[in-house]
Parts: C-alpha cells; structure tokens; sequence
C-alpha cells in the first residue's frame, strides 16, 4: 500500500509581472498544472499553506530590513538588487512562499517526506535581497523547526546551480545547522560565501561527472553530521538549456540526481523536506517538467518506502 505523497502549493506563488520580466513567475502554476495532470495529481494530498508569520522571519532577518520589505520602503537599489520592483502582492507572495517551506518541513517531519512546489530563494541575505530572493526560507524554516526543538541537527543540501550564499551566511553561527552547496564555480555570486561544504564544479559538467561528485560528498556528510532532517534545495538550473546556469546536465541526469538524494536520505532514516529552487527558461512547460522531476522522484522513493 502507498500513502498520499504531501504536496505544498499556494496559487498565490504566482502573480503577475510584466511580460518582459526575467523571473519565470509562472512556472508554480504551470507545475501545478502539470502535476494535477499527472497520475502524482490523484495520488499527492495537496496541502495549501499560510502565510508566514513575522516573528519567524525575524530569526534571520534584520527589523530594519523587514520593515522596508513589508512596508515597502525598499529603495531603488534594494529593489535593483532584489531583481523585482517592489509591490503588496510580491511580499504576499514572498510571505506564502516561505510559509510553504515551512509548512514542507512540517509535514516532513510528520511523514517522511514532502515538496513543496516553491522555495529555495537562497540568496536573500539577513539584511538585504538578492538575486529573485526576497526573504531566505530555508534558513527561516530551519531557524524556525530548531527554536521549536522539532529537530535538533538540520542539514540543508543545495544543489542550485548558484552558490547558497546567503543561507550560508544566515546560519554561520549555527552549529545545529549544516550548510552543503555544490554550484558552478562561474555562475552568481561572484563573490562565494562559506558554507559548511562547498563544491564549485567547472562549468559545462556533464551527468557523469556530477553525479560522481554527488555520490562522493552527500553521503559522508549525512554521516558525519547526523541531521534529524534534510532540506533540499533541488534548483533545476543545473540543466544543459538553463538561461543562466553554466553546467550541462540532461533530464535524465536531473531525474537521476533528485532520485539518488531522496532514497538516500531515505535508506538513512532522514525527513526530507524539499523545495524547487532556481530554474529559468522561457518556455514555462520544458521549465516546470525539469521541476516536476522532483516530484515525481519524490512519488517513486515514497512509494518504495511504504512498499517495504
Ligand atoms: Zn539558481
């Protein structure tokens, strides 16, 4: 018998931008859509989540920065930085979205495993935004499941194909917090932060050579670290026809890299909580397919679980 695979989805995670705009905002709907398409639509328990609440985003952020992102008083240059001009419905959807990272480690931790189909926006620094990334849920949610003791070591993998800089930094200090980001050595940020463990590979590398890679360091760091749980960041910006990212994976190597995380964690006895991270491309279907990979990894690997 196979349970209802959790997944955490808000329509809010999608509003309108200028047709010109860079950010891809229509890929949580599009995935949506596809799921619900999918035999995973039936089988999945969609759960909607709330908006997150400011006390957990004042764990990692700054007051004075929270009061000129949810009042609106970011300046120009903030809002250049962040890469989206300022308005009600973006925080809206920032505050859901992080609400939905959160809700994802929750059910995790009740079931084993849960996607939300958003989040990752793991440039946003304690003070200001950065790159599409307005506020840092995985270093909010993590913040957020250790102050409520649910867990008491967390590891964070991000497999984005940009380094995870300012979850980095948001969780230096944090010793309940392991932070493991493999990213292209070329792509942003120019200037890395540390992370607990970083792996800058080359650009243009291929399956075989990632996945290697993967297989090398994933596994020693579960073991080293003894997480109760694991977020996963599962950027699919690491594809070969991504617009901004400089590796060169394929559908397969993606579909291979999110499956060989999650059963791993899973052979360990590890929750995973996991959430999509970065991708852009103009086409809005091939883009939320290379996210819905995930998804359905996630299906397979539950599906296995329960069957044993
Ligand atoms: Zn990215």
């Amino acid at each position: 018998m196979t349970l209802p695979l959790p997944l955490i989805h808000h329509p809010g995670y999608t509003i309108e931008l200028p047709p010109t705009h860079p950010f891809p905002m229509g890929k949580f709907r599009v995935l949506r859509e596809q799921l619900a398409a999918s035999l995973l639509g039936e089988r999945a328990t969609w759960i909607r989540p709330d908006a997150v609440d400011e006390a957990a985003l004042q764990r990692v952020h700054t007051p004075r920065y929270l009061r000129a992102l949810l009042d609106g008083g970011l300046d120009h240059r903030a809002q250049r930085r962040s890469g989206f001009q300022w308005s009600p419905e973006l925080v809206e959807r920032v505050l859901l979205e992080t609400g939905g990272t959160l809700r994802t480690v929750e059910t995790a931790l009740e079931t084993g495993l849960a996607c939300n189909t958003a989040g990752g926006t793991h440039h946003a620094h304690a003070d200001f935004a950065s790159g599409y990334c307005l506020i840092n849920d995985l270093a909010v949610a993590a913040a957020h499941a250790l102050a409520h003791s649910w867990v008491g070591r967390i590891l964070i993998v991000d497999l984005d194909v940009h380094q995870g800089d300012g979850t980095a930094r948001l969780l230096a200090n944090e010793p309940r917090a392991f932070t493991f980001s493999m990213h292209a050595q070329s792509n942003f940020p120019a200037r890395k932060a540390q992370s607990d463990r970083d792996v800058g590979l080359p650009k243009g590398t291929t399956d075989e050579r990632y996945l290697t890679t993967l297989v090398s360091h994933l596994p020693a760091a579960l073991a080293a670290f003894q997480p109760d749980l694991v977020i996963y960041d599962a950027g699919v910006d690491v594809h070969t026809n991504d617009r901004l990212g400089h590796l060169d994976l394929t559908d397969s190597g993606l579909r291979r890299r999110d499956h060989y995380v999650l059963a791993t964690c899973r052979d360990a006895g590890i929750p995973v909580a996991a959430v999509i991270g970065g991708g852009y491309d103009r086409d809005l279907d091939a883009l939320a397919a290379r996210h819905a990979q995930l998804h359905h990894a996630a299906w397979d690997v539950a599906g296995a679980a329960h069957a044993n």
